[in-house]
Formats: structure tokens, sequence, C-alpha cells
């Protein structure tokens, strides 16, 4: 999950509104008969898949660098019985399972941590530290949790392959690096995911969230947001501090620019939809009495709509060159805007396949523990599995990996629980792991079910 700092807000908004909210949908309550065995599985591979998670937990690897995490998750694949496919995209793996005729079923992991240093202060914390793209020494953690994501992967293709008596079809695993930086789906879809494999009818992921263990949260429709990177280039023509006649001024210049873009939010996107845009990032100059000749400004822009996306974006790039020529500034000396290619697109849910699986997880689970989610504004690359044409339809829902107890004593308290991220995420990881499998196993078995 890509860059979501108030994403713990959202879900604790989620979780008081909508903690009572069920789906009109009818339940078929008439074939409960997976629950009892996938459960039984589940015990039978606890010990091995907590030892899995520990192991992974301590040895995260940063994006594009899963060397030893995606070799990890193909011996975990080829011991489950699946036939396997190593190095698409990089260090994306590939584990099928063709068992007759049916539907092709795609269950997607990413596997990549995060430049942090884990302050959880666990016995089995990360010590880890690696080199990032930029050659910088970074302390490395699973502060996202795809050390859970993994986990529940590898006791879902376990679990499926057990009971592969009870579905038809072909089940096709994959395991995605570079989640974290936007490119890893991109690479694999490049790499012909969907020409040299079965092309899957469904395409299924999960992502651990600050809600309680035993607990998920979904909806059908966009779930998760467009994300853009922007940089803009204000540039000027410097000079003394105390002479500003004889300069264009590109502090002043690129202060008009963040203030003008507070309306693109507020004047030009329709007050019933969602967007942000955030300038996080203001560079420029380097003493008091400089004027300097260039100021770097950074912004992340949070969508869901293609067409509200576009205009955004063509309005960042309008009021910037029309501030550049409001100053005076010549045609080549405009502010340049560049969108950055680590663009993530907007996740959507199926509305069919929603209600489909969502229907399985309330027989897994029960209804009271499958929330119905408002979409938040972080963004996933699980979102470009569902892009290509013709489109696959697509689903993917929060897992709960908080303590329960401990959830509603912060709720109670007001004290804020560390959300992904942070140094101290800490999922509960036995219950977490084991309603991810329970949920997704679930999912798979009706959609393929004989
Ligand atoms: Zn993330
Ligand atoms: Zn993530």
């Amino acid at each position: 999950m890509k860059r979501k700092p108030f994403i713990q807000i959202y879900f604790l908004l989620i979780v008081f509104s909508l903690m009572n909210v069920q789906s009109s949908a009818a339940i078929d309550e008439s074939n409960n008969s997976f629950k009892s065995e996938i459960v039984k599985i589940i015990s039978s591979e606890l010990q091995s898949l907590k030892a899995l998670y520990i192991n992974l937990h301590k040895t995260p690897e940063l994006s594009s660098q899963e060397i030893n995490t995606s070799r990890k998750m193909e011996k975990e694949l080829k011991n489950a019985g699946f036939e396997i496919t190593y190095g698409v995209g990089n260090y994306g793996v590939v584990g099928i399972i063709k068992n007759g005729p049916g539907k092709t079923i795609m269950v997607r992991t990413d596997m990549d941590a995060l430049p942090i240093t884990e302050k959880t202060g666990l016995p089995y914390k990360s010590n880890v530290r690696m080199k990032d793209s930029s050659g910088n020494d970074v302390g490395v953690m699973h502060a996202c949790g795809h050390d859970i994501h993994m986990t529940v992967f590898t006791g879902t293709a376990r679990v499926l392959a057990k009971l592969k008596d009870k579905w038809s079809g072909t089940l096709m695993m994959v395991a995605q690096p570079a989640e974290e930086t936007g490119v890893g789906a991109k690479a694999m879809l490049a790499d012909g995911l969907f020409t040299r494999f079965p092309r899957p009818d469904y395409a299924l992921a999960l992502h651990d969230g600050p809600i309680p263990t035993g607990t998920i949260a979904s909806k059908p429709g966009y779930i998760l947001a467009n994300v853009d990177s922007v940089n803009i280039e204000v540039k000027g023509i410097g000079g003394h501090g105390a002479a500003p006649e004889t300069t264009k001024d590109p502090i002043v210049l690129a202060s008009q620019i963040v203030m003008a873009l507070q309306t693109i939010v507020s004047r030009e996107v329709p007050p019933n939809k969602k967007a942000v845009v955030t300038v996080g990032s203001i560079h420029g100059g380097t003493k008091h009495n400089i004027i300097p000749d260039r100021v770097y400004l950074k912004l992340t822009v949070r969508s869901y709509e293609k067409e509200i996306r576009k205009n955004i974006l063509d309005s960042i790039k309008r009021i910037s060159k029309g501030i550049g020529i409001a100053a005076g500034l010549k045609e080549k000396d405009l502010p340049v805007v560049t969108i950055m290619n680590e663009s993530v697109s907007a996740t959507y849910n199926d509305p069919e396949l929603a209600e489909k699986v969502m229907n399985s997880f309330k027989k897994a689970i029960g209804k009271e523990n499958v929330i119905l989610a408002e979409a938040v504004t972080a963004g996933e690359d699980f979102s470009e599995y569902g892009r290509v044409e013709p489109k696959i339809p697509t689903f993917i829902y929060w897992l709960g990996a908080v303590n329960p107890e401990k959830f509603m004593e912060a709720q109670r308290s007001g004290e804020k629980l560390p959300g992904l991220h942070s140094p101290f995420w800490a999922p509960d990881y036995e219950p977490t792991i084991k309603t991810g499998i329970l949920t997704m196993s679930s999912a798979v078995l009706d959609l393929l079910k004989k």
C-alpha cells in the first residue's frame, strides 16, 4: 500500500460509522461445508505458518530487491504442489495448479518492505539494513504488513492444494515485487503475466489494516485512489535580496502557485467527488539575502475517476504556467510541471464479484465481522490487474490486524494506535493470519466449487 499517512483515521471512521451496516444481499447458507475443512487445515499448518511469518518479518527486503523473499515464495508454492515460474517481471513468482475445467482465479500477494527502522521492540523485530535505490543505508521493515500477506498467501495455497477435490478450474498464485514503488504489477504484466499464463477470470488480493482481528472490510466500486506524484520546477531570475526589481523571485511565484493549487479541489472538483492536492515539499534558496533562481515543489494528488484525475493534473499545469506568465516570465522560463511515472491508478472492486466474495466472507467469519468500508485515498498497484483490456474483475479487502481489546481500549481512551507505514506497526499475527486464510480460501472455493 502506497503512502497513506491518514489511513488510520479513515479506518476509525469506517469502524465507528459502519460497524453495524450489512449488505442487503442475501447470504447463501446452503453451503458451509468448506469452513470446517479449511479451519482444520489451518490448525495443522499453523505452527509452520507462524514460523514463516516470523522469518519473513525478520528478513524484509526493499522494493525491487526481493531476492531472498521471492525465493521463499517460490519454495512455498513448489512445496504446496504448484507449477512454478520464477522471475516474471524481475522477482515475480507465478504458481499454477490446473485442476480440471472451470474458471481461472488469480490470488496476489506483494513481497516488498519499506525503508523504515523498526521500533516495535518485538523479540522478532527486523534489524535489517539495506541500500535504497539512491544508495542510502536505511533500516528495513515490513511496516505495511506484506509479510502477513505472504503468510496468508502461503496458507491459502496449502489449503486450496489440499482441498483439490472440492474445486475445479485453474488457480494462479502470484507473488509480486515492488508494490510500494508502484512498478511491480506493471512489470509482471509487461512480462506476459496474462499472456504466458492462463488469463484469470477473477483476481483477488487483501491488505492488512488497523481494524480488529477477526473482521474484514471492503466495498464494491472504488476502494483505493489514483495516486499521482507531481514535481514543479519554478524558475526565476536570481539576484540580491536587496534589489528585487532586478530579479524574478521564484519563492514568491512558488508561494502563489501553492495557494492557487488550493482552489482546484475547492472550486473545480464537484462537491460529491473526493480528491486531494497536497504540496508535501517546497525547497529553494540558501541565504537571507539571496533571491534564488529555482524553487522545487513536490505534490501528491489523489482522485478516483479518470476524468477528475485528468482535470486536476491539467489544472496544475495551467495554474503553474499561468502564474509564470502573470509574473512576466518568458515562455522558456515558465514553471515546468512533471507527472512522475511512479503513479498508481485507482483500485476498483467489481461490484458483482464484490457481492459474491463478501457473501463468502459472511459465511466464513459471520456477517457481523464483514464491514462495509469507505474508499480511502491511499493507492495500491493491484489496480493494474483490473485495468487491462478486456477487463478482468478484481477485488481487494482489508484484513483486521489489531487485537480487538486493544482496539476498543484505544477507542475509549482516544489513544492513537500505530497504523500502516509506522515503525510501530505490529499486527496481532496469529488471528490475522487465520482470518486471512479462512476468508481468502473460502472466496476461491466458492468461486471454483464443483
Ligand atoms: Zn504500503
Ligand atoms: Zn501495502
